[in-house]
């Protein structure tokens, strides 16, 4: 076979594992949205076969045969073009998937598996040693995992690099670290301003559902997230999935004394979706046509829920709209207090509810502790010592109990180390790109007042949709900004937004 027909040959399967993969979405979808409980013995069975399928057909030998036929031709000449691209990323797939022995797959998938049970009644208690017996097994499998993996520095760049490929420890914690030095100080003074926010305007007062929802729809819609090819669902965590070519589906949850909460919600999402919507859809189902990692999935939903949807501008044109909807409710609000409302900042314990200034502060003791976990032993029975430790002195709170600490999050549960960093990464290139899109597009503010978000939609499918994974993610930072991943554009936008609704000095 030539190595024109053997790219042919690997475009096919990839397109093939992606109609399985997208069918397994539908049913994941369905099974947080519609599927009643009784349902889940068998939607276990179906999603399972699936992605065996998918397994095996992504760890196929013949795989490799063909990659090495493109690999060794000119084709793959220039890393930039379409056929470099998808041989690169399908050449580290196919490479991880096949380190990774079947046995050892399944050994893991039961752990996690019985793990996520342990864990959600251990956290019910709020009780950490039920839960340390399995979660040590689990760390010990995610230790052997790293070695299968391989690495050139130390173990947690192996699993890192599972959610951020190509992303290092030491960068991460270069970048943690100067980020840090500037927010706890910065959080202290706007815990002590005198100034604060009646959060109660957003958080405990009477928004009735129907219209929470027709609302998110048209902010979402403003946006640009087109509802002819994407639906807005209720499930009890929000989330967003792509079944393919022109069906994005987004969920949030309605709560009716607080607006925030779905509403975020909903502008979080349709980032994610407008992400997806924007691929070069005739590049599905490879590399080309897919998103870079979830770092930066999550620059752009960070983006659309609070580089935007928490600015001034947004709501110079949004808050008239919304008190129209919540008449009685707003009645005695102004502009001024209700985006100050909205930007509340409150050291509070769980991650998912924290702040802009307070998140990213939760990340980094997860990745410290993960860090401390798989790179030097951290003994199980200490996490939520340490845990407590690094609360105290990111967040200046006493934990009280560990259900409102270290047993909150069920991504250890499930075996996903390594995962934490890329929500705080999405926060710092997602300030990145936006700090550039403002350089490039002077007038961003006056056009958002106008309700007008296609300007910034636009500069976002240029600079970042339409590559795909054409670039890894620390590339295409360098490439839309001329300048590597820093703290410093995420730190200066947070200082100008807060000290100015603080009243800082
Ligand atoms: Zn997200």
């Amino acid at each position: 076979m030539n190595p024109e027909q053997a790219y042919q040959e690997l475009l096919q399967r990839a397109r093939e594992r992606a109609l399985i993969s997208s069918v397994n979405s539908v049913l994941g979808w369905d099974q947080e949205v519609n599927m009643p409980p009784k349902g889940a013995a068998w939607r276990a069975e179906q999603s399972a076969y699936l992605s065996g399928l998918a397994h095996s057909k992504a760890t196929a030998p013949e795989i490799n045969e063909l990659l090495l036929s493109v690999e060794e031709s000119d084709l793959v000449d220039d890393p930039l073009s379409d056929v470099a691209v998808n041989v690169r990323e399908w050449r580290r797939g196919y490479d991880r998937a096949t380190k990774l022995p079947t046995e050892f797959v399944e050994e893991f998938a039961r752990t996690a598996s019985l793990a996520q049970h342990v864990w959600a009644e251990a956290r019910a208690k709020s009780d950490f040693s039920l839960y340390a017996p399995k979660l040590s097994e689990l760390i010990e499998l995610t230790r052997r995992k790293a070695d299968y993996f391989g690495y050139e520095d130390q173990p947690y760049d192996a699993l890192l690099d599972e959610f951020e490929p190509g992303e290092k420890t030491e960068n991460v914690k270069r970048l943690f670290e100067g980020l840090r030095a500037e927010l706890v100080p910065f959080l202290q003074s706007i815990v002590n301003a005198p100034k604060q926010p009646d959060f109660s305007i957003v958080e405990d007062r009477d928004y009735p559902v129907e219209r929470q929802r027709i609302l998110g729809e048209m902010a979402s819609a403003a946006y640009g997230l087109d509802y002819a090819s994407a639906r807005l669902d209720v499930s009890t965590h929000p989330f967003s999935t792509n079944f393919g070519p022109g069906d994005q589906r987004i969920t949030t949850r309605f709560d009716p004394r607080n607006f925030g909460d779905s509403f975020f919600s909903i502008l979080h999402e349709t980032g994610h979706a407008l992400y997806e919507q924007n691929l070069p859809v005739e590049f599905f189902g490879t590399p080309r046509g897919d998103a870079v990692s979830l770092g930066i999935h999550e620059s752009q939903s960070r983006t659309w829920e609070n580089l935007v949807g928490r600015s001034r501008a947004f709501w110079r044109h949004f808050f008239p709209i919304t008190r129209q909807m919540f008449p009685q409710t707003l009645a005695d609000v102004s502009l001024d207090d209700f985006h100050f409302a909205i930007n509340a900042v409150k050291p509070g314990f769980i991650r998912v509810d924290a702040d802009e200034v307070t998140y990213n502060l939760h990340i980094m003791l997860r990745f410290e502790i993960e860090q401390a976990i798989i790179n030097e032993d951290l003994p199980v029975e200490e996490i939520p010592g340490v845990w407590n430790e690094l609360f105290k002195a990111y967040l200046g709170l006493d934990v009280p109990e560990d259900r409102l600490g270290v047993l909150q999050d069920i991504h250890w549960s499930f075996g996903a180390i390594g995962y934490f960093p890329t929500y705080a990464l999405g926060n710092l290139y997602g300030a990145q790109f936006f700090a550039q899109a403002r350089k490039d597009l002077p007038d961003l503010d006056a056009s958002f007042a106008a309700g007008d978000f296609a300007p910034l939609l636009n500069w976002l499918r240029e600079h970042i949709h339409q590559h795909g994974m054409r670039y890894r993610a620390q590339a295409l930072v360098q490439v839309t900004t001329g300048q590597p991943l820093s703290h410093k554009p995420l730190m200066s936008y947070l200082k100008e937004k807060y000290s100015k609704l603080y009243e800082l000095a």
